[in-house]
Formats: structure tokens, sequence, C-alpha cells
């Protein structure tokens, strides 16, 4: 293999991925004495998190009496009963000190009139346990997640974490003992390739929205970190659990803020009618997204979507005048302009649901640790392995996440995986040498993808998996199409063995980029409509017409999916913990869903 330049490098931790998640933890570690490595295949402020618009959830009260416990409860109740409680009660007890030191790092959030930081109601956010709705949600105008973002980007630039950036992480170094060691990666600048030697290396890659044909996702929301945890011979958890967010704009996919429905816009049908008050006469448009994003495939499927093809819905905010628009949701009166040529102070926005959130990904502990199910236990933990943000499944979104929680997701488990570090990992410790086997492994398979001579452009495979996924592991989903989705995802997943790369070179070559990244998207595809296939019952963002039901007794639990290197997945399941964490607060058990 000497046609490759290669460089050793040696930290206490290396974290991969620089969005809100990553970035919490690189500075998080660095403040703490750690030597830290972040690697991120973009520039840092380019991650997916710089586009989130609404904002962060925290039961701060700021405009309104708030409680961490109502908080805990629409969460729980918003994960249909999927969530795990004892990771939710951590993350809504800790939003509260999380967001204060947002604030006190820089974050520049809109203002109340007083001097507080503004909160805006958001879909299914409510107080007293489902009785009023929440002003819950901190928001920097409908630029949320790029005023943290540059924020965090700053404070680790200033607690002196290393950054390797425009590199390609393509796979972990794990040792015969299943310790993680290292992880490889590409230098996208020159072609060097860098083996990184850690004794923690914390994955924070983000969701995997493009395994999809229209996701609000960025292109490089390609589910790496799942793919290299799938690789590695370790599990995925509820990978069946997609979101579908009811506003992205019609046909470019763009979204369009839960915030606008906050700020009082409202949805209508081809009649006119503000349907949601049928659907959910409490939340009406600010049920959860689940909810809202079936009720407008109903809408449209009985023949009430407006325009043309009459296969959309009309989200208005004409009412709400220029001033408001102007002041909180400026953002969206641009997207709404160029992407869908409608000024929003006069016309609706069409809309419809689109692929936004993977509330799966790569099963840990609310410490951050990466878990299996290795020896039937539920708890082990994969020494040397973290896993954070979207790529993560701790599980505080079951099966359907709330709006401003993962913004919120992102910063309390970046922190508390940095936490979890300085306690466990002592700085400059010496570390084993690499394991042969382990790294050959990963050598190998840049080697084999690099000179992949096949006769498939990674275009045209991806187009397939996209295509299957939009179609077959939809809003709503039936037996039979799922089967058939499972019977193409097959095919195309073995066709990825005849995948053709047409540049050799290692510098600045998209094309070998974006064949390591179809490889992810694949495994996640894979998992993830196999899951769903088998789960019949309808919870959360998975429905399933021919089980609309939920069923507590046969279903509530975690799916883990383990995929094997043909491409066969196989399943288990793991009890959800119907527990809490300390005695602040009661196991809050299953109810029916209605907003
Ligand atoms: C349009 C949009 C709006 C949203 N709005 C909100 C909102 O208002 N409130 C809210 O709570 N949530 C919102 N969300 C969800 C939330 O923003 C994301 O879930 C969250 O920001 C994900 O953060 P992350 O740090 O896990 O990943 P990301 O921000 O996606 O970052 C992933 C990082 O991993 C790096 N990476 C990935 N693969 C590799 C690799 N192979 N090698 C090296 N680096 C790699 C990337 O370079 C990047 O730095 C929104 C999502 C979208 C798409």
């Amino acid at each position: 293999m000497s046609e490759y330049k290669i460089e050793n490098h040696t930290y206490d931790v290396v974290v991969v991925g620089a969005g809100g998640a990553g970035l919490r933890a690189t500075f998080g570690m660095a403040v703490k004495g750690l030597s830290t490595a972040c690697i991120t295949k973009v520039f840092p402020t380019r991650s997916h998190t710089v586009a989130a618009q609404g904002g962060m959830s925290a039961a701060l009260g700021n405009m309104g009496e708030d409680k961490w416990q109502w908080h805990m409860y629409d969460t729980v109740k918003g994960s249909d009963w999927l969530g795990d409680q004892d990771a939710i009660e951590y993350m809504c007890r800790e939003a509260i000190p999380a967001v204060i030191e947002l604030e006190h790092q820089g974050v520049p959030f809109s203002r109340t009139d007083d001097g507080r930081i503004y909160q805006r109601p958001f879909g299914g956010m409510t107080t007293d346990y489902g009785k009023g709705i929440a002003q819950r949600t901190c928001a920097a105008a409908d630029r949320t997640g790029h005023a943290i973002l540059h924020t965090l980007y700053q404070q680790s630039l200033r607690h002196s974490a290393e950054f390797y950036i425009e590199h390609f992480a393509t796979d972990l170094i794990l040792d015969e003992q299943g310790i993680c060691r290292g992880v490889l990666a590409w230098d996208l600048a020159t072609g060097t390739l860098r083996i990184f030697r850690a004794q923690t290396v914390v994955l924070a890659t983000g969701g995997y929205g493009r395994a999809y044909f229209t996701a609000t996702s960025a292109h490089t929301c390609t589910g790496d970190g799942n793919g290299m945890v799938t690789r590695a011979g370790l599990p995925l958890q509820d990978m069946e659990f997609t979101q579908f967010h009811p506003t992205g704009i019609y046909g470019a996919g763009c979204l369009i803020t839960e915030g606008v429905r906050g700020e009082g816009g409202f949805l209508t049908n081809a009649k006119g009618e503000r349907f949601m008050e049928r659907y959910a006469p409490n939340a009406k448009d600010l049920a959860s997204r689940d909810v809202v994003s079936r009720s407008m495939t109903i809408e449209v499927n009985e023949g009430r979507g407006v325009g043309e093809h009459k296969d959309h819905i009309h989200l208005h905010l004409e009412h709400l005048g220029p001033e408001v628009i102007h002041e909180r949701l400026p953002g969206i009166a641009e997207s709404a302009r160029i992407f869908a040529g409608v000024d929003v102070t006069k016309e609706p926005i069409p809309v419809s649901p689109t692929v936004h959130y993977n509330m799966g990904g790569i099963p840990t502990n609310y410490h951050g640790e990466v878990v299996t199910l290795k020896d039937g236990n539920p708890d082990s933990v994969v020494p040397g392995l973290m896993a954070i943000g979207e790529c993560a499944c701790v599980s505080v979104h079951g099966a359907n996440r709330l709006g401003s929680n993962s913004l919120l997701d992102i910063v309390v488990f970046g922190r508390a995986a940095a936490n979890r570090c300085a306690e466990t990992l002592k700085t400059g410790s010496i570390q084993p040498d690499l394991p042969k086997a382990g790294l050959e492994k990963a050598m190998d398979r840049f080697n084999r993808i690099h000179h992949a001579g096949g006769s498939l452009p990674t275009a045209s495979i991806r187009d397939k998996m996209q295509r299957t996924m939009q179609k077959h592991a939809a809003v709503f989903r039936t037996g039979e199409s799922l089967q058939a989705g499972v019977d193409q995802m097959n095919e195309v997943y073995a066709s990825y063995r005849d995948v053709g790369v047409t540049d050799r070179s290692l510098v600045w070559n998209s094309d070998l980029m974006e064949t390591f990244e179809l490889a992810n998207l694949l495994e996640c595809a894979q998992t993830s409509i196999q899951s769903a296939l088998n789960r019949k019952e309808s919870r959360g963002a998975h429905a399933r017409e021919d089980y609309p039901e939920r069923d507590d007794q046969n279903w509530m639990k975690h799916t883990v999916s383990w995929l094997d290197e043909d491409g066969k997945v196989s399943l288990d399941y793991r009890p959800v913990h119907n527990y809490t964490l300390t005695d602040a607060v009661e196991y809050i058990p299953p109810k029916k869903r209605v907003y």
C-alpha cells in the first residue's frame, strides 16, 4: 500500500464531527485538559446544525410558568413511550444550565422586553402535563443553529482543541477485545491518510436524511458514523423511526421552521379549511410532528390537497404582519421567496411533509458511551467509543422527536460526553500500539473503494436507494409496500459490489468521497427498512396502515439491528428503560397519545 502517504497522530480524545454535538464535546474535553482533535469533513460552521432555525427547548419559564418535569412529560409523550425515561429526565433537567451556559458563552439569543431569553411555542410543548401551550423554545430569531454553532466553534478555538478540517473519517479501528483504539481519516486536500490513535473516539457525525430522495438535511447528512459502527460489528437502534417534518417547501424540500406555526402560522387545505382543528382539537397546528404530517397526508390522499396536482398544503403567515415576520422569521421570508417564489406577507407557502430527522442511531447510555447487547447485557459499554447528537440513539426521542429537542440533545450530550471523559480518562496516558488486524481492515477497505472498478456510477446506485426509501418507507407504511421496499433495497445494496470510481486521485475527489458516503447510506437504509417491516404496530413516526394501533404489550421495546458484510440484517429487541434517573420525578406510564 505504498501508494499512500500516511501520517500517525495520537490524542487523548478524537471527536469525529464538528456540528453542535461534536463542537460541544470538543471544547468540553479541551477545557478539562485532555488533548483533543476534532475531525470534520466540512468546515465546522457548515455542519448541518447551522441550518437549525426554530430553537432549543429548556424550561426556563421566561415567558410564563414552566417546569422541567412538564418538559419531561411532553418528551416522553412525544416519543410515544419509546424514549428511555432516565435519559429524558437527564436531558430535560440539564437543559436549563445548558442554555444558560450557552448564553454566557456568547449565543446571541432574541430577547424579551425585559431582557430575558425569548422563548416561543413549539409542537407538543405544553404546560401542566398537556393542559396549556408552553413557551419553551429559546430562539435566536429563525437562525438559532447558526448562532449556537458559531459560538461553539469560537469556544473550541479559544480552548486550544486541534482541528482536522475537510478530513473524511472512513473506519474505526478496534482490537480483538472489541475496544475502540482509533480511527482512519483521509485528508481531502492533500490525499494524506491519517491514522488517529485515541483513548476515546467520539462519533458526532449527524443524521442520514440523504438516504431519501427529498430531505431537509444537508447533502453531508450521510450517516457516516452509523456506517462505521455497523462495519465494526456493532448494532444500531430504532432505525425504523424517521421524522417527516410537516413543512418542507413543496418540491424543493427546504425547511420552513415549526417556529412559523409557533408564532401563529397555520395550515389549510384546498377548501381553505384549517384542517388541523379536526385532528388535534387542542394543540391544532402545534400538535406533534408525526401527527401533523399524517394529517396533511390524509388531506392530500382524500383529494383536498392544493395546487395543480392537489398534492400539497398551504402554510399561512400573511396575517402575522410584516413586522413580526421581519423580526422573528426573517430567514423564512427569504427561503420562501427564493425556493417557492412566494412573498410571505401576501400569500401562503406551498409545503409538504419532508424527511427531516433520524430518531434511531448508535445506541448509547446517557453519558454518551456506546452500548451493545453483547452477552445479553443491554448496558455493556464498548470501551473507547462514544456517540452523541443525531447519529446517536440515547434514546431521548423514542419514536418521534419534538421540535427544538435536538439542539438541546446535541448540547446536553456533547457536554455529558466531555464530563464523562474528564472523569474516566487520564491526560496523556500511554496508549498501546494500534491493533494490526483492525488497522489493516480499515486500510484494505480504503484501498478497495479507492480502486473500485465496477460498471455502476455512484450516483445511479444512490438514486435507486433514495427513490426506494422515498416510496416504501414513507409517512404511511404497509407490510406489502415495505416488503417490496426490502426486496428492492436488497438488490440496490448488492449492486454496490459493482460500483465504479472513475477518478483515482486522492486530492479533492468528490466522486470517491461520495462513494464512501454511499456505503454508509446504504447501511442505514438497509437497517431502517428492515426494522420497519418487522415492527408490526404504529408508534410515533412509524405509522403502519395494516397495524394502525400502538401495541405496548408486544412492541414497547427498542429495535436493535446488525448488518453483516453481505448486507444481511439481523434484528433483536431490548426493553425501554421504564424507570427514571432520580426520585425527583416518577415514571410516566403509557397512555393514549392525543393532542
Ligand atoms: C433544516 C433543519 C432545521 C432544523 N431545525 C432545528 C431546530 O430548530 N431545533 C432543533 O432542536 N433541531 C433542529 N434540527 C435538527 C438539528 O439541527 C440536528 O439534529 C442537529 O443539529 C444535528 O447535530 P449534530 O452535531 O449531531 O450533526 P451535524 O450538525 O449534522 O454535524 C455532523 C458533523 O459530522 C461531520 N462528519 C460527518 N461525517 C463525517 C466523516 N465521515 N468524517 C468526518 N466528519 C464527518 C460533518 O462534517 C459535521 O461537522 C434541524 C435540522 C435541519 C436539517
